[in-house]
């Protein structure tokens, strides 16, 4: 073990109320875990390891018995005000006084957790007390149940001859959830699978059952639930044990008795044949929408052999192209990806295996399910290759020894291993080491078959399976409204005067409580002096081999290589930007120097820990139009592997081979990813439409990964006027032009980063940059401004994305770091009061992204356009209210956070070597911070007044219907598409 600040206590001792139960060592992952017990029975674990990213999270057993998404506005309400903290949202307060690198409340289907991190000591203990009074001692106000969770409300509030509707935060989110197929799956699932348990229940919320939940249950079920002995508490890092413990002492623990709450799980009892369930979604894409999945309930999952068992076995018959599973479902042609939800799950108290396809026509039910059960009944009466194993075991060796904050901080990816088997009463240790049980398996492999027979008894001859048909229906989406105009008629048919009066009367209330200018002053929180000016200097060298520069980082990675090949590209024809992203999509998953996708696919899972291919898109620091496009290989490996690694990213780079068929088939999951992505991240694509009118760089990435792309690639597999007529003549043209990149690519300009152990930092490098020999410059991408017209563009969904975005200034530019303390601003103080909380939208937000210089307005999930569109237009005169130097100096930490990101030791050196090589060096950024801590209320209003005024504005919205009826008021005339 490492330096720890304190000396841990033993199994045994106690610590105040507090009893330390087991200490075990934690060797992969250099820590140790202590679990320890407090006398009203709450748990604890803490997990010592030598890194400052603090963590902590209380988690609750939630069971719900009904789907009127209790747990989740219970979630919603309790972050609205608490008993030391009466601020109307002091979560959202705090996400600005704060330097935390994580904060979140999440509710599953059968556990609710609060977890953040930091890397601040001060700032953590700020954040224990918000989250602790929170969860235990919220306000829970009649006013925060009806605005979060559901209320009634005339169309104008304050008039009840206008027609009535139903309202309300998480009634809106579900709405918007319930519209994507993956989420109707989720909830399809549980309920197939687990028809007697909470599962079958929708715990998010089922819109039509909301508002069945009454005030008085939302508050009852946070009477039984929160509650110290229905507790699971977490703490991680380089810190105080004993502090920690104190502060939850003296905050929650002193005040409560120890209660009882049976929030166990029963069995579910095993079917006796297997069952068959139809599910529908709203959607249009008869073709291609419907998914089929076949799916079998299988032991605990806290069991940790048959979870080991489980999760080795999914991957080797799934992890990869060439999986034995996966291979011939997808070359039957039947669908075009695996099905959602495929794999092993062990979300649930007894866990699950599914698999099946998607991108089907409807009526494939039985043609999936033979294809499922035939192939599963070969691959159990034929055997598997051991090398498969053995490169799944590998892949588990990784996972085991990687220690990443990339994509979500460790500290908590280690609070959610651990909480798995914890919950469901399991070992919480077997969550974080399973030596032993990886041993038992190695041993039991050498005495013969371990996975053949798991699927032979726990698949083909368990009766206990469920195939799920889900099918998109056009209509739905209407239905849906009727049925909510019902609902709403059905619930006030007997409304009197009195009810009516009180409607009005509520709805003035909430209106003017939201008004009322809550002081945040009673949250604790950091000075500008806590922001740490300088930034990260990990050391590197750097050398030129051949055309190449190569940076070489030591860093602590745990064993693991981690290789970026960064190519910039010379000037590209026109009709090659857009196929960039199928290229870097296709060019990983297919086969190359010799070996066909399997045979590379198998290369890939035996030695390395993936690799990948991306393209972006680059500006200067000082010029918004100088911009460069870059095709990115990488990949990692256990070090003893890194020199196959190095071969791999050679062949893919330099020798890929594509074929037609196989084209055929990665272009379809493409398309039936990019489809499905549209109703979860509307506003991504609405922002991107909207940048595109007005900056170079956002132009370039609209085509690389907007609209427009998903627009380029539904012509190239649907056919479009205009395109050769069959797929044949269009998939032949593609390998063509991919002919042409692989080509431009290698007369490209190489940057390569190793990120190594000291002693493996050295890897020679040689075949990859003796591949690099023409002399191209570096390209200037041509600049294709979309032109300036309001764009809106419909698909099946309830609900729009609203996007406004203007082009502002680079980098270097003394406006710019002001620039991005008004997002924050606006973001915080302004939108989310008026979007959210007023307008009833899941999100709303304010973003500038400093490279591009893009600022731009978007909402989630937004029941309102014209509204919207309005408060963003209003913006300016928020600037003119009694701002306070508070407000300003939250601002500015909420900035400074974006400018510092959470990183680690396969992160902190490429992030320094990229950036240095684009300019974005350690006294630029240092520059900018410096700059950031000064900028004033005036500087924010001047920099609007100058580059956020209405005529520079740009539009883009993602909803369901033509908004220009809507919006005739605000002078918007749009141009609206189909996706
Ligand atoms: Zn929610």
């Amino acid at each position: 073990m490492t330096i720890t600040k304190t000396k841990l206590p033993a199994a045994g001792e106690t610590l105040g109320r507090y009893t330390v139960e087991r200490v075990e060592a934690l060797p992969e992952m250099s820590g140790k875990l202590l679990l320890l017990r407090h006398e009203n029975g709450a748990r604890h674990a803490h997990v010592a390891r030598d890194d400052d990213n603090l963590a902590f999270g209380v988690t609750f057993p939630t069971v719900p018995k009904d789907s009127t998404g209790v747990a989740h506005i219970l979630e919603h309400t309790v972050l609205m005000g608490s008993r030391k903290y009466p601020v109307a949202d002091p979560f959202f307060a705090m996400i600005p006084r704060s330097l935390n690198t994580f904060m979140n409340a999440m509710t599953s289907n059968d556990w609710t957790t609060y977890p953040f991190s930091t890397r601040n000591e001060q700032d953590y203990f700020n954040l224990l007390s918000v989250y602790l009074d929170a969860t235990f001692f919220p306000l829970m106000r009649y006013e925060s149940f009806r605005q979060d969770g559901h209320r009634f409300e005339f169309e104008t509030p304050d008039d009840p001859t206008t027609p009535l509707k139903l309202q309300g935060v998480v009634y809106n989110e579900m709405k918007g959830a319930m519209a994507s197929p993956g989420s109707v799956m989720w909830r399809a699932f549980g309920k197939a699978l687990y028809p007697e348990l909470t599962y079958a229940q929708n715990s998010g919320g089922a819109p039509e059952h909301i508002p069945n939940l009454t005030y008085e249950g939302l508050r009852a079920f946070h009477a039984a639930h929160y509650h110290p002995s229905n507790a699971f508490f977490y703490s991680y890092g380089n810190q105080d044990l004993q502090r920690v413990l104190n502060a939850i002492e003296e905050h929650v623990m002193s005040h409560f008795q120890p209660q009882e709450l049976d929030v166990s799980i029963p069995d579910q009892t095993r079917f006796t044949a297997p069952r068959r369930e139809e599910v529908t979604y709203p959607g249009s894409d008869t073709e291609r929408g419907g998914q089929v999945l076949l799916a079998w309930k299988l032991g605990y999952s806290s069991n940790p052999d048959l979870n080991l068992r489980w999760s080795v076995l999914s991957d080797v018959l799934l992890g990869n192209p060439a999986a034995p599973l996966t291979r011939p479902l997808i070359e039957s042609g039947v669908g075009s990806a695996l099905a959602d939800l495929s794999g092993y799950r062990d979300s649930f108290r007894e866990g699950a295996f599914a698999v099946g396809l998607k991108g089907l026509s409807s009526g494939k039910a039985d043609e999936v399910e033979n294809l499922v059960l035939n192939t599963l009944k070969d691959i159990a009466t034929q055997g598997i290759d051991p090398a498969l194993i053995e490169a799944s075991l590998h892949q588990f060796e990784i996972q085991q020894k990687e220690v990443s904050n990339a994509g979500y901080p460790y500290a908590l990816q280690v609070m959610f291993r651990l909480l798995g088997p914890w919950l469901y009463g399991g070992d919480p240790v077997t969550g974080l080491r399973l030596d032993a049980e990886l041993a038992k398996l190695r041993a039991d492999l050498k005495g013969g078959k371990v996975f053949e027979p798991m699927i032979q008894h726990e698949l083909l001859d368990n009766p206990h399976r469920v195939t799920l048909v889900v099918t998109p229906d056009p209509e739905l989406a209407a239905r849906t409204e009727q049925a909510e105009a019902e609902l709403v008629r059905q619930l006030s048919k007997d409304f009197t005067d009195e009810d009516r009066a009180r409607i009005v009367r509520e709805s003035l209330n909430l209106k003017e409580l939201q008004g009322q200018e809550s002081s945040p002053d009673v949250l604790p929180t950091l000075s500008l002096a806590d922001v740490p000016a300088k930034v990260a200097r990990p050391e590197y060298t750097t050398s030129h081999e051949g055309r190449a520069l190569v940076g070489r980082v030591p860093q602590p990675t745990g064993g693991l290589s981690y290789l970026d090949v960064q190519v910039k590209l010379p000037d590209l024809p026109a009709d090659l930007l857009d196929i960039l992203p199928l290229y870097a999509f296709a060019v990983t998953r297919s086969g190359a120097a010799g070996q066909d996708y399997v045979q590379l696919a198998r290369r890939i899972e035996a030695s390395t820990g993936g690799i990948s291919a991306s393209v972006s898109v680059g500006t200067a620091p000082d010029d918004l139009n100088r911009n460069r496009l870059a095709l990115t290989f990488s990949g990692k490996a256990l070090a003893r592997n890194a020199g196959e690694l190095v071969n791999i990213l050679h062949d893919v780079i330099a020798k890929p081979e594509f074929d037609q068929e196989r084209l055929r088939q990665l272009l379809e999951q493409r398309l039936a990813g990019m489809k499905a992505s549209v109703v979860q991240s509307g506003n991504a694509y609405a922002d991107r439409l909207a940048s595109a009118q007005v900056s170079p760089s956002a132009a370039i990435d609209e085509r690389l990964g907007g609209l427009t792309a998903l627009a380029t690639l539904k012509g190239i597999v649907e056919g479009t006027e205009g395109q050769p007529e069959d797929l044949d003549a269009r998939l032949q043209d593609l390998l063509g032009k991919f002919s042409r990149v692989t080509e431009l690519l290698l007369s490209g300009t190489p940057l390569l980063c190793l990120t190594a152990l000291p002693e493996d930092v050295n890897l020679d490098l040689t075949p990859i940059t003796q591949e690099f020999k023409g002399d191209a410059p570096v390209g200037r991408p041509a600049q294709n401004l979309l032109p300036r017209t309001p764009q809106a563009r419909t698909t099946d969904s309830p609900v729009a994305f609203n996007a406004a975005a203007f082009q502002t200034v680079p980098y270097t530019h003394p406006d710019s770091p002001a620039l991005l303390v008004l997002s924050r601003l606006l973001r915080s103080n302004y939108l989310l009061k008026e979007i959210r909380e007023k307008g009833g939208a899941y999100g709303a937000a304010a973003g500038f992204d400093t490279r591009s210089g893009t600022f731009s307005y978007t909402s989630y999930r937004d029941p309102n356009i014209a509204r919207t569109y309005q408060t963003y237009r209003d913006a300016r005169q928020y600037l003119d209210t009694d701002l306070t130097s508070r407000d300003l100096t939250e601002a500015i930490l909420g900035a400074s956070k974006t400018l510092d990101p959470l990183t680690s030791p396969d992160t902190v050196g490429r992030m320094r070597f990229y950036g240095d090589q684009a300019g974005y060096t350690p006294e630029v950024q240092e520059a900018y911070k410096a700059r950031l801590l000064n900028v004033t209320l005036d500087d924010l209003k001047r920099v609007m007044d100058t580059y956020l005024t209405p005529d520079r504005a740009a539009y883009a919205l993602v909803a369901g219907k033509d908004p220009n009826e809507d919006t005739k008021d605000l002078g918007l005339k749009w141009d609206v598409r189909e996706i």
